[in-house]
């Protein structure tokens, strides 16, 4: 049998993906609302481009606070049954919805790519992490509930835990399908139900994964899907008094609007929010492997991924060598159409991002960096928002590139002098998700991970998730913590329960008679 190529591979995911984009472009994307696909009460609707070649995909419901008060409210009615349907058969559901996902893989691939502008080769196994989500979770749907005992002398003291309501689901257009089952499977296997409101710029396999959860078998209204801008359909969830709690994932700022958005209503929020992450290289570190973290973890995902290690803080005596073979890697770097395998960097999301990210190529030479490599848009296949892989060297801790979000393929290069001067660059920042370092002496990496301001320390490693650590981050990169058993005490309620032995005495007052 002849070897397939990358180019007959880039052929397949065309192909694969003409009839998808077709039958997207007939039906549009519709809110899934109580078990039904509607337009907007108002009729508006919005168009969501590929960031390829500017493309029309899809003509999109435009929610509106009306839109958001019927999804609510589905969700607040099909609450009940599904808090009380037996662990079990909840387990199963979202079993089945795993299937589904499973199923749809290649397709949840290709419209990935094309809806976002991130590389394939990234994105063929997003739909089976999603489904690793589904799964995780709807294993754990019996212990949700489970809780302590705590005995005292005259009192039987034992903790349970309740769902706490329909919640709001938030979520970002960096890896939307991945993220958004991160979010929701917890959610539902906790006994909630969820109204999700997607990000504007990549509606189409949040519209997917709404119609997968369908066809799997949840009952109508525990899972609605309302699509619509940020301030308009998200401020209205945020803001609605039958969603007892919002998980967002996005931009700092963001987080704050809706911490002020959701005050009246007491919401409580969880926050997965912005980073500006260090990954610490040491002189003793095993410097091959080091580099394939560094480029991997910024170059990957176009650079739009919250935990990237956007800033290297290289050790000065070996900074030199370090910085000639990372400068021939990231302009090695490829960059092209999503769907073809070999490429590696695709397009950013959106017009608007590409110009934030090419504005911080004057931000680095105002400040008196050098851009060793990039620094310009690339001309790309389809003509989209490609942006060329960039590297600042010269970089020290105080400038805005090495103390703000770009959330593209740019890095920035700061060396220090030792330990202490590592650690003090790395918490010189707003953020704190997460942290990567690099040496091969075991108490140094130990005390360095002890003192970095972040939510998640790799040691000699890239972000390998497990999903049953915590996942989240300090200082504004965010509030609480996913995974594992984290998700559910965002999700539950704790309640305790006392139980008299019927021996201990009880103050009796009103025996006197009053004045
Ligand atoms: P964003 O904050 O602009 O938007 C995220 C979501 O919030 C979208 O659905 C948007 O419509 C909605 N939104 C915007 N304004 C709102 C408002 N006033 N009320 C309610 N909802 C509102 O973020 P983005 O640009 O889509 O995503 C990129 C950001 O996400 C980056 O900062 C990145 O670091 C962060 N992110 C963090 C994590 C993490 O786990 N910490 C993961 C992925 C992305």
């Amino acid at each position: 049998m002849d070897k397939v190529t990358p180019k007959d591979v880039f052929a397949a995911n065309r192909d694969r993906t003409a009839p998808l984009l077709a039958r997207l472009k007939a039906d549009g994307i519709g809110h899934l609302i109580d078990g039904k696909i509607v337009p907007s009460i108002s009729g508006a609707t919005f168009e969501t481009k590929s960031p390829i070649d500017n493309a029309v995909l899809a003509t999109v419901a435009r929610g509106s606070p009306e839109d958001i008060d019927r999804a609510a409210t589905a969700a607040a009615q099909a609450f009940k049954a599904w808090r009380d349907m037996p662990a079990a058969m909840r387990k199963k559901l979202l079993h089945r919805v795993a299937d589904a996902i499973e199923d749809r893989a290649d397709d949840i691939a290709v419209l990935e790519c094309i809806d976002t502008g991130q590389a394939h080769r990234f994105m063929a196994k997003a739909a089976v992490r999603a489904a690793e989500n589904f799964r995780f979770f709807a294993d754990k749907c019996a212990e949700a509930r489970d809780g302590l005992n705590m005995p005292d002398n005259e009192h039987w003291n034992i903790s349970t835990r309740v769902p706490i309501g329909p919640v709001g689901v938030i979520t970002p257009w960096n890896t939307p399908f991945m993220l958004s089952t991160w979010k929701i499977a917890p959610a539902l296997a906790a006994g909630c139900t969820v109204v999700h409101k997607p990000a504007e710029w990549s509606p189409v396999t949040a519209d997917l994964l709404a119609k997968l959860v369908k066809q799997a078998g949840v009952p109508d209204g525990v899972l609605n899907t309302v699509h619509g801008i940020g301030e308009e359909a998200g401020k209205a969830l945020t803001e609605h008094r039958a969603i007892k709690a919002i998980a967002f994932v996005g931009e700092t700022a963001t987080g704050a609007a809706i911490m002020a958005q959701g005050a009246p209503s007491l919401k409580r929020v969880h926050f997965e929010l912005g980073g500006k992450n260090p990954v610490i290289v040491f002189d003793d570190a095993d410097l091959d492997r080091a580099l394939d973290a560094v480029v991997f973890m910024i170059y990957s995902l176009n650079g739009e991924r919250c935990t990237s290690s956007s800033r290297l803080l290289i050790q000065q005596n070996i900074a030199d060598k370090f910085i000639e073979r990372l400068t021939a890697r990231v302009r090695a770097l490829k960059v092209g159409h999503p769907l073809d395998p070999a490429t590696e960097i695709g397009p950013l999301i959106h017009q608007r991002h590409l110009e934030k990210v090419c504005a911080y190529f004057d931000v680095a030479r105002n400040d008196g960096a050098v851009i060793a490599v990039g620094g310009k848009p690339h001309d790309g296949p389809g003509g989209g928002h490609y942006v060329q892989p960039t590297l600042v060297t010269g970089a020290h801790a105080k400038m805005r590139v090495a103390q703000e979000e770009v959330f593209g393929p740019f890095l920035t290069v700061i060396p220090f002098r030792d330990e202490n001067d590592a650690i003090e660059i790395a918490n010189s920042v707003q953020y704190g998700l997460t942290g990567y370092v690099w040496t091969c002496d075991m108490g140094r990496a130990l005390r360095v991970a002890d003192a970095l301001e972040a939510g998640m320390i790799w040691l000699n490693s890239e972000n390998v998730r497990h999903l049953p650590t915590p996942f989240g981050g300090m200082k504004s990169s965010g509030i609480g913590r996913d995974g594992g058993d984290y998700s559910f005490d965002f999700y539950m309620e704790t309640k305790h329960v006392s139980l008299a032995k019927g021996t201990h005495k009880i103050q009796r007052l009103g025996l006197e008679p009053g004045i």
